[in-house]
């Protein structure tokens, strides 16, 4: 079955373009008639027959009920074949991992979410890396040749075509995608992680005909998802959204990337726990000093702390929330947007990031403009990103944008 399908995907012939079509099709819109196919894909109706034909007997698609209409006829609904294959989604993040296994159809079968893992940039640590995503495997009831590809989402400049992290993982001439897949024995494709949470949404979520969509991906650092008419955008190497990067504050703060005032020295989850411990350190009181000592208090404990109604850390929150509604009030004017997503681990403090954003937005952003987008949080929440993998993987494998 891999094999096949591998041959196919690999094939450039005139028919298995068509196959990839109805694929990237079903993979949309979940299910669909020999007519709907044939009109969305510019396709005879006899072509469209016989290519289904073809990929029933191949195992791609399967017959998944009729469309219940008004008149006599009820046409037979196709959708992909959910034991057709598997894909895995990782997400690694600094101090962990998240895994995911989905099927042929898109159904999320299994997440393992928060595998302590101390990322260095090391060979090792890669090797260590691939052990996790093996053992997982290992646990799944997955037959191992059914797993078609492993999509991997990473912070940081990414390039998804040529496979290359030049952020961390950087080990020379040889892309990471190509020493995962060695150690793996399974095709690895890698993509930025705001992309993913981005795709994972959109994929996983009720978008309500969204098809321009930012998505701000506030963890550790800062990132920007971009989809611009329902497409993902990349930019030339993979490395657009790097707006944690951009100058912004003279703090005098350097960030891990060397330079002084990025966005994401104050605008990110690094940013709200450096303030919050300067501030206990200044004197200010928080409930979790009935707990911990200041030096033992992590992130977890401040969004934690966010749920108890902490002052400070609401306080703290509301500002960070403030200064990045100033900069999505910049990138409204510049993408007119249906939709802003707020995303990442800040996400966690809710209402208390999104109404400051919403309303610095609408303060200094053109009226006309500002309304016309609509500001959410992420509804995937932790979870966007190794979903958005998972869905990456599978869009990766088939060569679909
Ligand atoms: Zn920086």
């Amino acid at each position: 079955m891999k094999q096949r399908l591998l041959d196919e995907i690999q094939s450039s012939s005139k028919n298995t373009m068509m196959k990839r079509g109805i694929i990237s099709h079903l993979i949309y819109s979940e299910n669909s008639t020999i007519t709907d196919m044939s009109k969305e894909l510019n396709l005879s109706i006899p072509t469209v027959t016989k290519l289904v034909d073809e990929m029933l007997a191949e195992g791609f698609v399967d017959e998944c009920g009729k469309l219940e209409t008004s008149g006599g006829r009820h046409p037979i609904l196709y959708g992909l074949n959910a034991d057709s294959g598997y894909f895995i989604g990782a997400d690694l993040k600094q101090s962990g991992i998240n895994l995911g296994l989905m099927n042929f159809k898109g159904d999320i079968l299994k997440l393992q979410m928060g595998i302590p893992f101390k990322r260095e940039d090391t060979l090792d640590s890669v090797k260590e890396f691939c052990n996790y995503i093996q053992t997982f495997i290992e646990q799944t009831s997955i037959d191992r040749e059914k797993i078609l590809n492993i999509g991997v989402a990473l912070c940081g400049r990414v390039n998804p075509d040529l496979g290359y992290s030049p952020t961390f993982y950087n080990f020379g001439e040889r892309p990471l995608a190509d020493i995962m897949s060695d150690q793996l024995e399974i095709n690895v494709s890698l993509d930025n992680d705001s992309r993913a949470m981005l795709y994972g949404e959109y994929m996983k979520t009720d978008m309500k005909g969204a098809r321009n969509i930012l998505f701000l991906n506030v963890s550790w650092g800062l990132g920007m998802g971009i989809m611009i008419d329902g497409k993902l955008y990349k930019g030339k190497s993979g490395f657009s959204g790097e707006i944690g990067h951009n100058y912004g504050y003279d703090n005098q703060i350097i960030c891990h990337c060397g330079k002084k005032g990025c966005l994401e020295t104050e605008i990110s989850c690094s940013a709200l726990y450096r303030k919050f411990v300067e501030r206990l350190k200044a004197g200010e009181m928080s409930a979790i000093l009935s707990q911990k000592e200041i030096e033992e208090i992590t992130l977890d404990d401040i969004f934690y702390a966010i749920e108890k109604e902490d002052l400070l850390a609401i306080e703290l929150v509301e500002e960070i929330g403030r200064k990045l509604g100033l900069h999505i009030g910049g990138f409204i004017n510049l993408f007119n947007p249906d939709l802003v997503i707020i995303g990442g681990d800040m996400s966690r403090a809710g209402d208390f990031l999104l109404q400051p954003i919403i309303t610095t937005v609408r303060k200094h952003t053109l009226s006309l403009m500002s309304r016309d987008s609509e500001i959410i949080l992420s509804k995937l929440k932790t979870q966007a990103s190794v979903i958005g993998a998972c869905m990456l993987s599978r869009s990766k494998f088939f060569a679909i944008d």
